[in-house]
């Protein structure tokens, strides 16, 4: 064992069967304490949505759903594997191909974290939030995880919705877009961005129809999709970009979705 999973220390990696497995490590040996033949020496997770476990030489390849999947379909994985009849293999390809990867849970997606010197504008933008939250939500609207993004260039700003996975709602603002046009505008932005915060909390969908338009009107900001940002050098010109499934707000042009 030892060898097989590459010199770590097998006991460290023992799993109880209630344990959900979490890396392709502790598959392995969930899947070797249900029968594996040790002809399987390496596991490898996948997110090919068309191949749910597959296996060449020493290695199986498994999707990475089914990590949560239970004991039983665990189990039929070995069998599909190393079964020794045709219809032993068939059998648990059947019971393989039943749980439903979709309805997994999505992985914790490790969300890009504030740059420590935009730290100020983060804690100047949550003020923002809890004030504009009292003035036009009636406090309604939930805390949610603020960020300043570097990389955000045709973009002002940007809502998205937790997942499944537990990964929490988020509004980023572009850095350069503060730097560009200033507080009056990212704050104008943000409440862009509550708004879709709003739709996502009373379940609406996440987008510029015309519920966004009533509610944007509502708390006084601009109800198009696209705004002219008055840069401090002129107005901002940048080409439109696609509109996509979550939500986010630009200028004339720049999206502040
Ligand atoms: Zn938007």
């Amino acid at each position: 064992m030892r060898r097989l999973l590459g010199g770590r220390d097998a006991d460290q990696l023992a799993l109880s069967f209630d344990d959900i497995p979490r890396t392709a490590d502790e598959l392995l040996v969930r899947l070797r304490a249900l029968g594996l033949p040790p002809r399987y020496a390496r596991l490898r997770l996948t997110r090919n949505r068309t191949v749910m476990v597959s296996f060449s030489g020493g290695e199986l390849r498994v999707h990475s759903a089914y990590l949560q999947a239970p004991r039983e379909v665990h189990a039929a994985m070995v069998t599909f594997v190393s079964g020794r009849t045709r219809a032993a293999r068939q059998a648990a390809r059947a019971v393989i191909l039943a749980y439903p990867i979709d309805r997994a849970p999505a992985p914790v997606r490790r969300a890009p974290r504030t740059r420590a010197e935009d730290r100020g504008i983060v804690d100047e933008l949550r003020q923002w939030h809890d004030q504009y939250n009292a003035d036009y939500f009636g406090g309604a609207l939930r805390p949610v995880t603020l960020r300043v993004s570097r990389k955000m260039r045709s973009r002002l700003g940007h809502y998205t919705a937790s997942t499944p996975g537990g990964a929490p709602a988020e509004i980023a603002i572009g850095r350069e877009h503060l730097e560009r046009h200033g507080w009056t505008e990212v704050l104008h932005t943000l409440l862009h961005e509550m708004v879709h915060q709003w739709q996502d909390e009373t379940g609406r969908p996440i987008d510029h129809g015309a519920g966004f338009r009533a509610k944007a009107r509502d708390v006084g900001i601009t109800a198009a999709a696209r705004r002219t940002v008055r840069s401090r050098r002129g107005v901002a010109a940048i080409p439109p970009a696609p509109v996509t499934r979550a939500a986010s707000a630009a200028a004339d042009g720049e999206r502040p979705c």
